[in-house]
Parts: C-alpha cells; structure tokens; sequence
C-alpha cells in the first residue's frame, strides 16, 4: 500500500475514543466492557482503509467488529467511515499484529479475517507473511479452540503458500474457493482491494481454516 504521510491522522485518531481504542492491554480478558454487551468478536487484521469492517458492522449488529491495522495513515479512513455511519458495533485499533497476545487471552476473539494481506513475495520475507506459521499460532492463541481465520486475496502466490502452511499447521480447510465472485458463496463484502483487483479481471481467492479442537488434535 502506498502511504501518504498525514501528520493530522494521530490527533484525529485521539479526537474519538469511544472508536479508536488507546491502550488495549487495559481490555485484555474484558473486551466486552469495551463494547458493552457479550457479543462475539471478530477482528480483521490489516483492515486498510475499513470499508469490510464496517460493512460488516452494518450487515451483522450482533456481532463486534475490531479492525487492526498498522497505520494511522491508513486507520483514519476506516476512522471516517464508523462517525458515518455512526456503527456502534466497530472499532479500531492501531497495532502490530504480532502483539496480539499483549491484548487478547485465548477465546476474546472468536474469528479472525485477513483480507488481500501483503504478499511478500520475496522467500526472505516470508515470516512477515500473516499465515505464516507463527502468526497462525497468535491466532490459535486468542481464538477458541477450533476457531476460524477466514481470508481472502488476489494473489495466487500468497494463497499457494497459506494453503500449505495452514494445512502444515493441522488445520482444517473448509470452503476454499479458487473464484469467489463466481461461486455460489452468499454475503460476500468486498474490501477496497478487492474492488480494485476484480475490477481489473483478478480473480479473488477464498478460504475458511480452522484450528483442531484442542493442540492434541483429538
Ligand atoms: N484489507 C484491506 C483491503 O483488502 O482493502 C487492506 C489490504 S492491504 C494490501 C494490507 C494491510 O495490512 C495494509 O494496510 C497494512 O498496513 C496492513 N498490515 C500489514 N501487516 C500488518 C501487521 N503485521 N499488523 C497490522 N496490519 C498489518
């Protein structure tokens, strides 16, 4: 992603506090007194510019929604569309994600999306890739046991390579779709990447993982 510096982004950030979470260590173990209800967690890591997010925030009001993201940059625009739409079921949060565990014990999140993640296509890259396998394990970490990652991408490579170690992982693959927008798959949002990438002919690939039920896998 190419990224503008916007010096104003951090203080438009602190501006909404009841959006934007401060110091999420605070909320490890009691997420729902962030939110004020028990509902189910789903987080979307490298939630961009927001626009699946908060879609979903809409189309799901049952469900809590948590986009991550690294950039304030980029957060902000998800920032823009939750005072919007005034979404009481989003909120964002501008980390690492390979901090998760500072901020969430086993089974406060009960899925996790990764949509269009960066490819790094470069071999010596590949542990910033967010299916590899140490970021496989700080899901496993914060979901339920036998939790789900649902992810979506327009890179074959990427998709290649996630089917592998997510399998490699023991995880059980459901619903891998090697042409989402021509599949009988209901409900679909599209996030801006996506939007940009099938406009231009790519096709989006899809899949559901889940962790076994327990680390013995019984
Ligand atoms: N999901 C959005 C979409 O589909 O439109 C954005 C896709 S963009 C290619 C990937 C995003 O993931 C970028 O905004 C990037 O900053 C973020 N990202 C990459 N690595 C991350 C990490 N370790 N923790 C949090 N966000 C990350």
């Amino acid at each position: 992603m190419r990224l503008r510096n916007k010096p104003w982004a951090k203080d438009k950030l602190m501006a909404y506090p009841q959006y934007v979470i401060a110091n999420p260590e605070q909320w490890k173990g009691k997420w729902y007194e962030v939110f004020g209800n028990n509902n189910p967690l789903y987080i979307e890591v490298g939630t961009g510019k927001g626009r699946f997010i908060t879609e979903m925030a809409k189309a799901h009001p049952h469900i809590n929604f948590l986009g991550i993201e690294l950039y304030e940059s980029v957060i902000v625009h998800a920032l823009d569309k939750i005072i919007e739409g005034e979404l009481p079921n989003v909120k964002l949060l501008t980390v690492n994600a390979k901090d998760l565990r500072n901020f969430f014990q086993k089974g406060d999140v009960s899925r996790v999306y990764l949509n269009f993640s960066d490819p790094w296509p470069k071999k010596r890259h590949e542990k910033r890739r967010l299916t590899y396998k140490t970021f496989l394990s700080i899901y496993e970490d914060i979901l339920p046991d036998g939790g789900e990652i649902h992810f979506k991408t327009d890179n074959q490579g990427l998709f290649e390579y996630s089917l592998v170690s997510m399998s490699q992982y023991g995880m059980l693959l459901n619903f891998v779709s090697l042409d989402l927008h021509n599949s009988n798959f209901e409900g679909n949002i599209m996030t801006e990447y996506e939007e940009k990438f099938s406009s231009k002919g790519s096709r989006i690939y899809r899949l559901e993982a889940q962790f076994k039920a327990n680390k013995e896998g019984n």
